[in-house]
């Protein structure tokens, strides 16, 4: 039997409006090559200097981790060449980053959680891209010296379940923290996966894969599905010395398979050094101060949740796991609805209605319109049924809630003496069976709250029905 060890590296770009070293902006999807100045082509002559912001938001994450924050970190030259990379080395901090000895928490279905240790945050400069297009390969430097800090966990994940869980509670956690857009798709939270397996009980660390930059949790899952089965594979079948070496592969969506892509580097390789061009990185207790403030966290945002508005755990961390999630159901709470409520329009009606381009930063529904319309269903003015129709309206178009409701002519009748009235007349009309009723058949009472939900054409408050009829029925 076999243990599956996995360990995450995470490189997150900050959103800092400049870049690392310069002032070019960090915007890159501006036109090729123009957010480049000397000091990001690497011009000869041109020197760095280090961007404070990157210091501020890499202490946040530091402090959301409870990591370890060195007050003294030293920036390190890692050579390699790269078309990308102009200046053929990488700036980065292997010896003393500036965040080490973190902690992040991952919850289990079945309520158990589990603490993943974090090796170190360190903070590098983004390479340019490479575009390769037909015959042509083309260099965009746009995104060189983008700030990064690379997320380096320690080897604790057994499997990809809780792979997932971690990452997923990263992105929250640096989303939370508004340090990064951290977009799987536009590669501002890009994911390297090791992966390595070992006979159950044995604490060794076998040799590791890495599996490069693959863009979406679900993906992750299966590379290291895969992965782990090629592994066991070859161990089971006496070849996994020849086979399994330290080597960076990527994963192929399309075949559902592994590939070799290079040879893994050794730290030797890259002739790492103390970067001379830069001074140390000093965080004064001033500083410490303040970049230490952090906003509430998803864990504890999860729990007052839990406490404050009685919201199921599960619906909690639904809802948390999200910033914008978390925000929009805030606002909702703020307009005095029931949470009870708020959960349920939320998560089952909105989301369920927003599909494909829609989400909750782009709907024409914001917080205040859905809670609005849940207050209408909370005064008796609609019935939750009309309220969904009013709900695909809302989604459609950006309109106005009590607009639709008349629009629709959903309205409920609450005035009891019309309620009465259409009681009174589907009474005269059925005199056989409030005979029936009255001798007994109870059942029949259905039959009565239906003919007066029909006559006034659904729009009458069933719960006022239902009392009018009990009494005249007796
Ligand atoms: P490198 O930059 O060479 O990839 P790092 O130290 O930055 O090295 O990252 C190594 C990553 O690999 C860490 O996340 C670590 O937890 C993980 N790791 C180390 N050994 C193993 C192993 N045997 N199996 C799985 N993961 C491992
Ligand atoms: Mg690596
Ligand atoms: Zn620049």
């Amino acid at each position: 039997m076999f243990e599956v060890v996995i360990g995450l590296e995470v490189h997150v770009q900050l959103n800092t409006k400049t870049k690392l070293f310069c002032s070019c902006p960090t915007s890159f999807n501006h036109k090729q090559n123009t957010n480049t100045c000397p000091t990001c082509l690497a011009l000869p002559g041109a020197l760095p200097v280090f961007n404070k912001e990157v210091l501020h938001k890499s202490i946040m994450f530091g402090t959301a981790i409870d990591a370890t924050i060195n007050k003294t970190s030293y920036f390190d030259r890692k050579s390699y060449f790269y078309p990308d990379s102009p200046s053929a080395y990488q700036i980065t901090q292997l010896y003393t980053p500036v965040v080490e000895h973190g902690k992040l928490r991952i919850d289990f279905e079945d309520g158990s959680h589990k603490v993943i240790r974090i090796n170190r945050a360190h903070i590098e400069a983004d390479a340019g891209k490479n575009i390769h297009d037909g015959d042509i390969s083309k260099v965009d430097l746009n995104r060189a010296g983008t700030p990064l800090l690379e997320i380096v966990s320690e080897p604790d994940m057994r499997n990809g379940d809780e792979a997932v869980l971690y990452l997923k509670k990263l992105h929250a956690i640096v989303r939370y923290l508004d340090i990064s857009d951290a977009n799987m798709q536009e590669g501002s939270f890009r994911c390297d996966v090791n992966v390595s397996i070992r006979p159950k009980g044995d604490a060794n660390l076998y040799t590791r894969v890495e599996i490069k930059n693959i863009n979406s949790f679900k993906f992750i899952q299966k590379a290291i599905e895969v992965e782990v089965a090629r592994q066991v594979e070859a161990w089971e079948d006496g070849v996994y010395d020849e086979e399994i070496v330290q080597e960076t592969r990527l994963y192929d969506a399309n075949k559902n398979e592994t590939r070799s892509m290079r040879g893994k580097e050794e730290a030797a390789d890259y002739r790492y050094f103390p970067e001379p061009d830069l001074l140390k990185v000093v965080a004064t207790d001033a500083m410490l101060a303040t970049y230490s403030k952090i906003p509430e966290l998803p864990d504890e945002k999860m729990q007052r949740y839990v406490d404050e508005y009685g919201v199921s755990k599960y619906h909690a961390s639904v809802i948390t796991s999200d910033v914008e999630m978390a925000k929009y159901f805030e606002d909702m709470m703020a307009e005095g609805i029931s949470a009870k409520n708020g959960v349920s329009w939320l998560l089952v009606e909105l989301q369920g209605r927003l599909k494909g381009e829609s989400d909750l930063t782009n709907t024409h529904v914001d917080a205040k319109k859905l809670a609005t319309l849940v207050k209408r269903i909370e005064d008796g003015t609609i019935s939750g049924k009309a309220a969904k129709q009013v709900l695909d309206k809302l989604v459609e178009e950006n309109l106005d809630v009590d607009g639709v409701i008349d629009a629709l002519g959903v309205k409920q009748v609450n005035d009891t003496g019309a309620i009465e009235a259409i009681c009174d007349e589907i009474i005269a009309a059925n005199q056989d069976k409030v005979a029936e009723y009255q001798g007994g058949k109870e059942k029949l009472f259905g039959f009565f709250v239906g003919q007066v939900m029909k006559a006034s054409k659904g729009s009458a408050n069933p719960q006022t029905v239902n009392e009018i009829l009990k009494q005249k029925l007796g």
